[in-house]
């Protein structure tokens, strides 16, 4: 065991505050990171704040799923990676590698599949501390290797809020012809919209933001529609094929199911706790389904990665030192952030 620094929360009304914590040494299958970069999810305020009911939180938390990192050291049956690699870890660093889901890749829905943070540590005893640090040992098939032509501070952001836009719209087939709606436009959503496009589609941005709109057709939006004026809004009435709900805080979804056409849906990747109220004469009319989607397995994740290589594809990204995280914190909480933060670990040394 070793001891790294961290930023962490001692409960649900603290700031984060510098900490150190204690890693595990690689075992042979490890790989051992020095974070580079970690982007800033709304996930990790729902959980800092312990506003998620199924999955209660364990203080202290070292939040952060979105790490970029260069490889520090491997254990002696690591065959993918190198000292100096750069590479990436997610919201995922164990399954049992063995049951349908991780045989089918879909690791993300294994039942013995462990989290970056907040879940228990089979290794340590505890939970899991994620990656507001400077160090992390994972697993190395939980490491992803990111494309050398992009930016690692713009990569970050791509390890949840890309591949959990990604997954969805490929498995609903977005692509040339079909008309898209992304709903909201933050971390998620901004990259929903790059996605959306890249794949050939009509995109149309819903916010709630009308100071917004310059920049979704900057990021690849074919229209913009400020959600809350009922007449643009049934303007679309019947026309989507998908959309892709983002929004972090209780909303109405009734009023984008009823913008599908036939057989379209609506994909919820936003998770605020409020259980939502659903019209059910809203999808009888139509046929239109209502889905979940989290982020994406491991083989996808990586193949999400290589098309943003290919197509030039990152994160819009403010970066901070960790010392900014609980202003970061507060500003994306007012949605005052284009499009994510992504921390600069070097900044843990100061
Ligand atoms: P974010 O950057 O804060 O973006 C959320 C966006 O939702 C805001 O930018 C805002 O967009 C909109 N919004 C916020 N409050 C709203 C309200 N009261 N009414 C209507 N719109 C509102 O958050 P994020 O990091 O993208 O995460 C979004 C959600 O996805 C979070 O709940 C997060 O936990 C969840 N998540 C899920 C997965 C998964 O695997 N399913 C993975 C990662 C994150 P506008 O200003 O454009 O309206
Ligand atoms: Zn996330």
């Amino acid at each position: 065991m070793y001891q790294a620094k961290a930023y962490s929360a001692a409960s649900a009304v603290s700031p984060l505050a510098a900490d150190v914590i204690v890693r595990r040494e690689p075992t042979a299958s490890d790989v051992q990171i020095k974070i580079l970069y970690c982007g800033i999810c709304h996930s990790d305020i729902h959980q800092v704040r312990n506003e998620w009911s199924g999955l209660p939180t364990v203080y202290p938390i070292v939040p952060g799923h979105e790490i970029v990192g260069k490889v520090t050291g491997v254990g002696a049956a690591v065959t993918q990676y190198q000292v100096g690699d750069l590479v990436g870890v997610g919201c995922l660093v164990d399954s049992d590698a063995t049951c349908p889901e991780c045989r089918a890749g879909f690791e993300q829905f294994c039942q013995n599949m462990t989290l970056t943070y907040n879940f228990p540590d089979k290794h340590l005893g505890g939970v899991t501390y994620g990656g507001y640090s400077e160090s992390i040992v994972v697993d190395e098939r939980f490491v992803l290797r990111i494309p050398s032509n992009l930016d690692p501070a713009a990569v970050a952001p791509l390890l949840c809020a890309g591949i959990t836009t990604y997954s969805p719209m490929r498995h609903w087939g977005v692509s040339k012809g079909k008309k898209v709606g992304v709903v909201g436009l933050g971390g998620l959503g901004h990259m929903g919209v790059k996605f959306a496009r890249a794949f050939g589609a009509h995109v149309v941005a819903f916010s709630s933001s009308p100071g917004k709109k310059e920049d979704a057709m900057r990021l690849g939006a074919d229209e913009f529609v400020l959600s809350r004026n009922a007449d643009e809004m049934q303007k679309h009435a019947g026309s989507f094929d998908f959309i892709l709900d983002t929004v972090s805080a209780d909303h109405d979804i009734n009023t984008f199911i009823g913008l599908l056409r036939r057989d379209g849906n609506l994909t919820l990747v936003g998770a605020p706790d409020k259980p939502f109220a659903v019209y059910g004469f809203g999808l009888i009319f139509g046929r239109r389904s209502l889905s979940g989607s989290l982020i994406g397995g491991i083989a996808e994740t990586q193949e999400m990665l290589n098309f943003c290589g290919e197509h030039n594809i990152v994160s819009d990204v403010e970066v901070i030192p960790i010392q900014k995280v609980n202003e970061a914190y507060e500003r994306l909480l007012k949605s005052d952030v284009k499009y994510r933060f992504s921390i600069d670990m070097a900044s843990l040394s100061r």
